[in-house]
């Protein structure tokens, strides 16, 4: 078979420089890469060749020897120094990350790591408890304590790797490690799969756990869980398991970080005289005092009443609304009271006792003045 000119292959210029050799070669090398392209026989081979002309236009002199001479020039040079080293040389820099551990490979497999969304009331989140939640989960299989294999049998070494689980693909030179394709890495073949796992080794369960929720959790908080996610492959360890936590909404509070508000409707004759209302806390009533002429979207804040934050700091307060109701369901006598309280009030003929009803009808009376002029 000829070999293509190296130049070619990697799609640059005979002049080219070091650097667009170097970036042209990461990208094909990326596109082509076993791990991306895996089974695919035709990938594999261009990744051996741009692999080998990489190797070549590289090097000052190497390249100088296949300028002068061509394929020829290069080859004896090449077959003396082969071998794995020599790829491990080229390979270092660009593949590091993706070769350098490639020793486990998919044998010890550390196990996922699984999220549950846990449902707090509010009075849950703000003083902690302890939850039990029950989780999905993969298990070793109770049936082949986790090997896959049908009780009786056992999975044998596989023959294509002889239980390395990495193959070596050699070309020349070249040498290529890789998943092995027969058994995708575990080094094992399952000739008669269990049934109750059908050859996984892992079956799916639940487990139920004990949860403790610290005092002051908010909605998007996480609790983790060590070693309580997903099973990991054989000698791996397991994944973690977050809790997260929601927060349902509240009949009466909203919370605001550390702060509780709440909305306070009172009586309109308490809301003129002023006057005790009971305000619901957390932790109980307190008898909240109003002033006399109290108007609707007053605020009283209420020291040390809200939340203890999970992560420290201090306590924060409720913050109550006033919203003063106006009667309904009124009896003929409720009524004629009430009118008579109005001519009264209104004996004076300047809504004195309406502060902020005076001040909007003189706003209304300039503006009408001012479309007048
Ligand atoms: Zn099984
Ligand atoms: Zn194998």
């Amino acid at each position: 078979m000829s070999k293509r000119d190296y130049y070619e292959v990697l799609g640059v210029e005979r002049g080219a420089d070091k650097k667009d050799i170097k970036k042209k070669y990461r990208s094909l090398a990326n596109k082509y890469h076993p791990d991306k392209n895996p089974n695919d026989a035709d990938a594999l081979e261009k990744f051996k060749e741009i692999a080998e002309a990489y190797e070549v236009l590289s090097s000052d002199e190497k390249r100088e020897m296949y300028d002068r001479f061509g394929h020829e020039g290069v080859n004896g040079q090449a077959g003396g120094h082969g071998g794995a080293g020599g790829f491990g040389d080229i390979f270092g820099d660009v593949f590091g990350d993706i070769f350098g551990g490639a020793g486990g490979g998919s044998r010890s497999r550390r196990g996922s790591d699984l999220r549950y969304t846990l449902e707090l009331t509010l009075e849950q989140a703000v003083w902690g408890c302890d939850e039990k939640i029950r989780i999905p989960t993969l298990v070793d299989c109770k049936k082949c304590d986790g090997s896959g294999a049908k009780p009786g049998t056992k999975p044998i070494t596989c023959q294509t790797c002889q239980g390395a689980g990495q193959v070596r693909m050699s070309q020349g030179f070249f040498s290529v490690q890789q998943t092995c394709p027969q058994c995708h890495g575990s080094g094992q073949i399952i000739a008669d799969p269990c049934n109750a796992c059908h050859g996984q080794g892992r079956t799916q369960e639940y487990k139920t756990l004990s949860v403790k929720i610290p005092a002051g959790v908010d909605t998007g908080d996480r609790i983790r869980l060590s070693g309580e996610g997903e099973a990991g492959g054989p000698g791996a360890p397991a994944g973690d398991l977050f809790v997260q936590v929601s927060v349902k909404r509240h009949a009466i509070f909203e919370r605001d970080g550390a702060n509780l508000h709440c909305d306070v409707p009172i009586s309109f004759t308490t809301a003129a005289l002023g006057g005790e209302i009971d305000v619901p806390t957390l932790d109980g009533r307190v008898r909240l005092k109003v002033t006399p002429e109290c108007q609707t979207g007053k605020l009283f804040r209420l020291r040390g009443k809200g939340v203890k934050p999970v992560r420290g700091g201090a306590v924060g307060d409720l913050i109550c609304r006033v919203v003063v109701e106006t009667p309904v369901k009124l009896t003929e006598k409720q009524k004629e009271l009430l009118r008579e309280l109005e001519q009264e009030m209104n004996n004076g003929g300047d809504h004195s006792h309406s502060p902020k009803q005076k001040s909007w009808f003189d706003g209304v009376k300039n503006f009408f003045d001012d479309i007048k002029k």
